[in-house]
């Protein structure tokens, strides 16, 4: 089954039928509009920002967000299933509207009226990019460690420290940091201020693309109004807006691997050895059937996600399994794919590489597969002592 037809045929299975006409016509312009420049922004290490522009102005950036936000009002595994084609087409851009869409979703979850007014049109449209920073050099996985600091002072707060690996950092104009207060981390929701600057670029394994750049505080004043939330409540903020980018990242995953389980289609049929196409030799097909059914077992786990969140539900756990399993077996079949392209996949002749190289941000970003696993099983934990009383 194509891909096309497969992704259909989970949005029929979740009564979302009336919009597959929708989804046909953005594959048909991630085709066209968007993949054509993959390579080069890998190769160039570009940023897209001509491929977001495309997709902002397809209305993409929209997609799931309320009507009352400016969104479109599409159902959640709906954008799931373009992000899928975004990310086939082009990792980068993909990777970079992800983190901006979930950025968006915390603006429109904790954002003042003032706040909303100010940051959400822009964004819910794409004419603003976000980015999204919480780690930092010593605080990864254990994100509740950050140390950048937020003094309250006359009218604010005064940030200093150093921010790591911000995607769109740099190139974004909207940004939220996570910083830590007296009462706790809090989040500030910020254009670029004075005492801002951005470090280093760092130059990444996949996603080339993409800007990710250290970003550095030194005695930056941030108003009253800049904090999202309360003060000391940053972490759950962190905490509801990475729930959305663990979906957008499960989608990217599926897209990238789909891109390269359907190059290694057309290699098999035409590479001949031993006089036959690679196709026909069992162990082959062994690889293609198992590449096939994982992204289709973790397709399903992903929109029935996406379906959950969708009706209100925060899904923590199953924003997390789906990443996890998404992003695993991304990686698994893009292995596969450049196997079965014997060296045509490790040159730069195919683009499985970049296929693999992409895939393989995808079990360390937004949560490692190990710190899912904790939370996987922390919340297996919970429900098992619920049930027992
Ligand atoms: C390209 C790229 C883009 C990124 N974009 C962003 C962004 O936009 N915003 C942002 O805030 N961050 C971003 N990150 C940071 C990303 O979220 C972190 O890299 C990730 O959370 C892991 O943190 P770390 O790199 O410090 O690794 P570490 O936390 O040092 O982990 C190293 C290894 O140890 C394992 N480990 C750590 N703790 C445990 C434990 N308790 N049990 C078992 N294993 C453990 C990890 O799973 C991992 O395998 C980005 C990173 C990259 C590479």
């Amino acid at each position: 089954m194509s891909h096309l037809a497969e992704q259909k045929k989970l949005l029929v299975s979740l009564g979302l039928e009336a919009h597959c006409g929708l989804l046909e016509d953005f594959a048909a312009f991630c085709a066209r509009e968007i993949a054509p420049s993959a390579a080069r922004i890998d190769a160039e290490r570009e940023f897209p920002g001509e491929s977001l522009k495309k997709l902002a102005a397809k209305g993409f950036t929209a997609t799931s967000f309320a009507k009352e936000s400016g969104g479109r009002g599409l159902p959640y595994p709906v954008a799931l299933a373009c992000t899928e084609h975004v990310a086939k087409s082009c990792a980068s851009t993909a990777l970079a509207s992800g983190i901006h869409g979930a950025v968006a979703r915390g603006v429109e979850r904790f954002g003042s009226p003032a706040q909303k007014k100010r940051f959400l049109t822009g964004l819910v449209s794409g004419k603003k990019l976000a980015c999204f920073s919480l780690s930092e050099p010593e605080a990864g996985s254990d994100a509740g460690g950050i140390q950048c600091s937020a003094l309250p002072g006359k009218g604010g707060y005064t940030l200093s420290g150093k921010k790591t690996y911000a995607t769109n950092s740099g190139q974004a104009e909207v940004y939220l940091i996570f910083a830590r207060a007296p009462e706790g981390i809090t989040a500030f929701l910020t254009e670029k201020v004075k005492g801002m600057t951005f470090g280093h670029r760092f130059e990444t394994l996949g996603v080339r693309g993409s800007s990710t750049r250290e970003i550095l505080f030194e005695n930056a004043k941030l108003p009253e109004d800049a904090m999202l939330g309360k003060p000391g409540e940053g972490f759950d903020i962190a905490k509801s807006i990475l729930n959305h980018g663990r979906l957008s990242i499960a989608a990217q995953a599926l897209g990238i691997g789909q891109a390269a389980f359907e190059k290694t289609l057309l290699h098999v049929s035409r590479r001949k050895q031993f006089g036959r196409p690679l196709a026909e030799f069992q162990e082959s097909q062994m690889k293609l059937a198992e590449m096939q059914s994982s992204l289709a077992a973790a397709r399903a786990l992903t929109y029935h996600a996406g379906a959950l969140k969708g009706r209100g539900d925060e899904a923590a756990s199953e924003a997390a399994q789906a990443k996890l399993v998404a992003s695993e077996a991304a990686l698994r079949v893009c292995d596969l794919a450049l196997q079965l392209h014997g060296g045509r996949g490790y040159t730069e002749e195919g683009e499985v590489h970049r296929h693999w190289r992409d895939a393989r941000l995808m079990t360390i970003g937004e949560g490692t597969s190990e710190i899912l696993r904790l939370v996987i099983a922390k919340f297996a934990l919970k429900e098992a002592q619920h049930d027992q009383g």
